[in-house]
């Protein structure tokens, strides 16, 4: 093994794509921040337990793919796998549910880590940006996060993805189904983990992508028919709200999410040119997890979207974002006097807002012209004793290789008159 590789399943952000993710979490957090979600940063890692009672011990999340260790001190800790428990734990930690003014609306972006078989848009260490609306039950908030999830992805010029809704129901109508499904799936042929399943969580048999199951289960009853009027009321409101804000969603009964903790509103966002780690983003309600994780009644909802998926779409649809040149002035001094003296225009470039860069380490003309143009720069400042003898300093047009002397005390006018 290579001393210079990174970790089984994780690689490196590097310039200049990496201005690319960068440009992605900008993109979705930007409408939450319009939204009233306030900014929240929590650990990297948590007590084990938080995610096993909030995420569900049931699930691979918890039982294959969690990070799991002990410190020297003792102490149980993982790698956080998801946002949602250690955002809500934190969230009842500083009492926020308290301030008398619900919902608490929180957003984060991070790093998120799960011990899983690496392909591609599947990572060990992966990046997402989250929303949480954390303390009230109003089908309003459901369609704005999935409304806000949306724009967040045509804002950035995507447009071959779907949503897909559910509703899972809730804590009086999920038990009846959740017996009546069982009872069908022990009577087919499936194998002991699968079984094991049936008892600890049937509906995630649902989800089971292998064909063999898939076709036993035709018939399955459906939750959608055994929903209570409570939830069905609900999701009807949700489907309107989308509808009346122009957002298109299918409908799917078979969603259910690899996470206990979900409650009525589920939804995944499907990427069509992604092959088969197509989910770039999901969420959904969790009206128990709060009493999950031993805190008070607090239903609530929320997503995460990845955003290296989000990355590999704009791949998929071949969208180049527009962004900023990382510098728009090169600066190139020849000889002592002209690097103090250039060094110092950098500065008051930058001061002014102008990205600039400068030919560090004595570089002869043409290896700084390299650099520059290297740089992406649009424009070079290049300055010898000649110049600066008359107090001029040339500016180089790099595309058109044009050059026109300016007066030193002109270059933050002139540099700006040529940008714009
Ligand atoms: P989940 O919490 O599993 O619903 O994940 C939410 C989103 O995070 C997914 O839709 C993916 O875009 C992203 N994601 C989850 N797991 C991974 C992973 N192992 N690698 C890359 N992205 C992931």
């Amino acid at each position: 093994m290579s001393t210079f590789q990174a970790p089984k399943g994780t690689y490196d952000l590097i310039p200049p794509s990496s201005a690319t993710y960068l440009a992605v979490r900008e993109a979705i957090a930007a409408p939450l921040r319009n939204s009233g979600y306030g900014y929240i940063e929590t650990p990297g890692f948590e007590n084990v337990e938080l995610f096993a009672r909030g995420v569900g011990e049931s699930t691979d999340i918890v039982t294959k793919e969690m990070y799991a260790f002990e410190t020297k001190g003792g102490d149980q800790l993982a790698l956080r796998p998801e946002g949602t428990a250690s955002t809500l734990r934190a969230a009842l930690e500083a009492n926020l549910h308290k301030g008398g003014n619900l919902p608490v609306k929180l957003w984060y972006s991070g790093s998120y880590y799960r011990y899983e078989r690496p392909q591609k848009g599947r990572y060990r260490h992966f990046s997402q940006v989250g929303a949480e609306a954390i303390g009230v039950e109003d089908p309003a908030l459901d369609a704005e996060l999935i409304i806000l999830a949306n724009q967040s992805y045509r804002s950035l010029g995507l447009s071959d993805f779907r949503i897909l809704l559910n509703s899972l129901g809730d804590k009086e109508c999920r038990p009846v189904y959740r017996a009546a499904l069982q009872d069908f799936l022990r009577g087919l042929e499936l194998d002991e983990e699968t079984r094991r399943r049936i008892e600890i969580n049937p509906l995630r048999v649902l989800d089971d992508k292998r064909e063999s199951v898939q076709e036993q289960l035709i018939g399955a009853p459906m939750l959608r028919d055994y929903l209570c009027e409570a939830c069905k009321t609900y999701h009807e409101q949700v489907r309107e709200l989308l509808t009346a804000a122009g957002v298109a969603f299918e409908d799917d009964p078979k969603l259910v999410r690899g996470l206990d903790y979900y409650t009525r509103t589920t939804f995944e966002f499907v990427h069509d040119g992604l092959g088969s780690q197509s989910a770039v983003g999901g969420g959904g309600r969790y009206d128990g997890l709060s009493e999950m994780i031993g805190g008070p009644a607090l239903p609530s909802v929320g997503w995460a979207l990845g955003v290296d998926r989000t990355v590999l779409a704009l791949e998929a649809e071949g969208i180049t974002l527009d962004l900023p040149a990382a510098t728009s002035v090169y600066a190139v001094p020849l000889g002592e006097e002209a690097r103090r003296v250039l060094f110092g225009k950098v500065t008051e470039l930058r001061l002014a807002g102008v990205a600039t860069d400068f030919a560090y380490g004595g570089k002869g003309l043409k290896n700084a012209m390299k650099s520059a143009n290297r740089s992406g720069a649009r424009l070079a400042l290049v300055a010898g004793e000649r110049d600066l003898a008359e107090g001029l300093v040339q500016l180089k047009d790099l595309q058109s290789g044009e050059q026109t002397a300016v007066a030193l005390d002109a270059v933050v006018d002139e540099v700006r008159r040529a940008l714009a």
